[in-house]
């Protein structure tokens, strides 16, 4: 192993690491052509350089899994299952140095936020892993002269491109399934937030997984990403990122007609009725909007609160935030909220509160940006007052930034919610069960939480309609959607 593939990284929080910076294809850590570097959001240093994969490294890693795949299909789940509780056991073992890196490539806090994301990829190997032997087709009922059933197999090769607001967590949810099911992968990180990914991969490495069969790249969305997506030597693609590369995906993806997830953008409307416990809602929608820096595919951007609880709602939300979401250095014990990722989302985020600001909206909180240290901090912002046809209100803003509304009534307030491209989550506040119920039947969103927001399950499935995505993750559709039915029909003595 040549020294240049790994690199030595001095963590702020005192810790040595040895990070591989190279590509993770057929078992091997390989150079490439070219190379990017990666950005400390906290300080604008560069951390590292990673090597990217250009469309020969992609082929590389299709070949080397087109490969494993021959015999990686034919390894038992319960031998899958248990590389699977090897390799969380692995991760496990390297959760702080994990959540360092989490922390100073994408902005996280380390131990309010990053942790949390390496624990959750942990659980959710775990929880993979006791699928694996637990994959059941059925048995169709055709007749006494004959046996059809239909086998659950592995998909084959899947290709899965993750984003950089969860950049292991995300990769977590798609390796997990795919190799419980069966299949080889090749994944691709996001541009931003290589690291992790690349530190993960020795330690898949490590516990033995047969080579080929978990190939990790860094590499360019337009690049690698989109050779990913139309390649045919690729049978699934699994995508988590924007709603405008998702759809470019989609495209891509038909050239061989491969199966997708696109797990995309949103705008959770979060309602709260004048019933509701308060406290509670004011609690939850700073979590679900405030923390990871509002970088949340499901953050609750748009607030709608009934008339009469509208002014005690916005008092406590702004004392809550004020209080509780202390904007600080990813190292820093008490810090909530970090930076967000990067430059651009910096600048893009910014943008909307000129925006917002510009279009009417009353900013209640967030006015002091930080302009005196480096880094990309961005405030807690709140807007109240605000109306249907803001941009704030319409557009995903991905930063700690939300567009609280008044309402009067239960059905305006649904047309409202429904008045949007996305729909991923809707959260509901009321005490009153019947209203619960029928609001979040009326909701056009893949997922409802009530009376509380994101705090979804790895076992129930995750996913969202219209231009929020195709398909589900986590749970057994999850591990379903990684998998075929394959027919097999059985002559019992049916003679021609
Ligand atoms: P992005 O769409 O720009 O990038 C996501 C990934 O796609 C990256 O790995 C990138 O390299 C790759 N990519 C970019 N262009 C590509 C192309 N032409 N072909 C193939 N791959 C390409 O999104 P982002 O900025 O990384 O992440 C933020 C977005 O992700 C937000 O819109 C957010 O809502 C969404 N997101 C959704 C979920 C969810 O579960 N629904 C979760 C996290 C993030
Ligand atoms: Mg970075």
């Amino acid at each position: 192993m040549s020294e240049e593939l790994f690199q030595e990284l001095q963590l702020p929080d005192g810790n040595t690491v040895r990070q591989p910076i190279g590509l993770y294809i057929d078992g091997q850590w390989i150079k490439s052509k070219e190379v990017l570097e990666t950005v400390n959001p906290a300080t604008e240093e560069i951390i590292t350089k990673v090597y990217l994969a250009g469309t020969e490294e992609v082929d590389l890693a299709v070949k080397s899994a087109r490969n494993a795949f021959k015999e990686w299909k034919m390894v038992h789940g319960s031998e899958r299952g248990s590389l699977l509780m090897k390799l969380a056991d692995a991760t496990e073992k390297h959760i702080d140095t994990l959540s360092a890196i989490e922390a100073i490539d994408s902005g996280k806090p380390k131990d309010s936020n990053a942790r949390g994301d390496v624990e959750g990829t942990i659980a959710l190997l775990r929880y993979c892993a006791g699928w694996a032997d637990k994959i059941y087709g059925s048995v169709i009922p055709t007749g006494p002269e004959k046996l059809a059933y239909a086998k659950r197999v592995p998909v084959g090769v899947c290709g899965q491109i993750v984003p950089w607001n969860y950049p292991l967590n995300m990769a977590g949810w798609k390796i997990a399934p795919a190799l419980a099911a069966g299949n080889c992968i090749i994944i691709k990180s996001a541009e931003t937030t290589p690291l992790s990914l690349l530190y993960f991969a020795q330690l898949v490495d490590e516990v033995g997984f047969p080579k080929g069969v978990v190939n990790i790249i860094s590499g360019l969305g337009t690049v690698a990403g989109s050779h990913i997506a139309s390649h045919s030597g690729i049978d699934k693609i699994a995508f988590t990122g924007s709603t405008k590369v998702g759809s470019t995906i989609q495209k891509l993806a038909s050239s061989n007609l491969k199966t997708i997830t696109l797990e995309c953008g949103g705008k959770s409307p979060f309602i709260v009725f004048e019933d509701a416990d308060i406290d509670q809602a004011v609690k939850w929608a700073a979590v679900g909007v405030m923390f990871n820096s509002g970088q949340i595919c499901t953050a609750n951007s748009r607030i709608y609160v009934q008339e009469q609880v509208y002014e005690k709602f916005l008092e406590k939300f702004k004392e809550h935030v004020l209080a509780d979401y202390k904007l600080g250095s990813p190292f820093e014990k008490s810090t909530v909220v970090g930076p967000v990722v990067s430059k651009a989302q910096y600048n893009r985020v910014l943008d909307y509160i000129d925006v917002g600001k510009k279009e009417g909206a009353r900013m209640v909180m967030g006015n002091e940006q930080v302009t005196s240290k480096k880094g990309y901090y961005i405030h807690p912002t709140i807007f109240a007052d605000c109306h249907q046809d803001m941009t704030i209100v319409k557009e995903e803003i991905f930063g700690p930034v939300v567009a609280v509304s008044k309402f009067t009534t239960e059905d305006e307030v649904l047309e409202k919610a429904n008045d949007s491209i996305y729909g991923l989550a809707a959260m509901c506040f009321t005490k009153d069960l019947e209203r619960a119920h029928h609001v979040s039947e009326e909701l056009d969103t893949g997922m409802v939480f009530i009376n509380s927001t994101e705090n979804s399950d790895i076992q129930a499935p995750f996913g969202g309609v219209k231009m929020s995505g195709i398909g589900s993750e986590l749970g057994a559709p999850g591990i379903e959607t990684y998998t075929h039915l394959k027919t097999v029909h059985v002559n019992l003595g049916n003679k021609l």
